[in-house]
């Protein structure tokens, strides 16, 4: 019974193993996902904000095109200064030549305020663009090492899996289904050790002649509060 309890603590610890396994590839996948998303945010924020310095810069352009056409109105009106006449023409001509260099100036300074913004989005977005090659960098390292990781459990799991049916093989069959049911309905845990006097599936106090012969390891014990079969790993044993 003592070779059949250890087969069956191998399994136990197997068994857990491959449930960890199976935790990590449901959480690997989930956790690329999210590495993907928060790359694609910084991308997405900056194709926005090219969006803008693409606007601004059109509008820039609008308006030095509108400044060269008022620069021309008073070259214009200038020129016609000496077909005037009359000094009520004159003083007309004045007024025009007035307002298109008001209008002039007034576009001179909006030029001015869009550059302004122009050069801040500019700073803005060459410290995203740095930052995001940085981010890139971190999130691909962290990738690949989910891979790896992934890749190594597949490893781990083969082997567990081949050496799991050897012992399924070994384990006499009333014994392995006891431990099969115990682990169902005990989440995944059908085998526990006893450490301190205490069952480490429920942490409930063994009574002590049970713990006896829980050391002796060469019968089934069973908890009597949580059903599962006990074992013995020695002092400081742990699962
Ligand atoms: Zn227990």
């Amino acid at each position: 019974m003592r070779e059949q309890l250890e087969l069956l603590w191998e399994l136990q610890k197997i068994d857990l193993d491959l449930k960890n396994i199976n935790e990590d590839r449901d959480r690997y996948p989930r956790e690329m996902k999210k590495l993907d998303e928060k790359q694609n945010i910084e991308k997405e924020r900056i194709q926005k904000e090219k969006g803008q310095l693409e606007t601004l810069e059109k509008d820039r352009r609008q308006k030095e095109r509108d400044l060269t056409g008022e620069q021309e109105k008073i070259k214009r009106s200038e020129g016609r200064m000496s077909e005037v006449k009359t000094n009520k023409e004159y003083q007309a001509l004045l007024n025009e030549i007035e307002t298109f260099k008001q209008v002039t100036s007034r576009v001179e300074e909006e030029i001015l305020l869009v550059m302004d913004e122009i050069d801040e989005l500019k700073k803005d977005l060459s410290k995203r663009e740095k930052e995001i090659v940085i981010i890139e960098e971190k999130f691909e390292a962290e990738k690949k090492k989910i891979e790896e990781k992934m890749a190594q459990d597949d490893l781990v799991w083969k082997e567990k899996q081949k050496r799991k049916e050897i012992l399924s093989k070994q384990i006499e069959s009333k014994l392995f289904n006891l431990y099969n049911t115990l682990k169902e309905k005990r989440l995944g845990i059908g085998v526990v050790c006893v450490s301190h006097e205490t069952c480490q599936g429920c942490f409930v106090n063994v009574p002590p002649q049970m713990f006896i012969e829980v050391q002796k390891n060469n019968s089934i014990v069973r908890c009597p509060n949580c059903n599962r079969i006990l074992y013995w790993e020695g002092n400081g044993g742990k699962k």
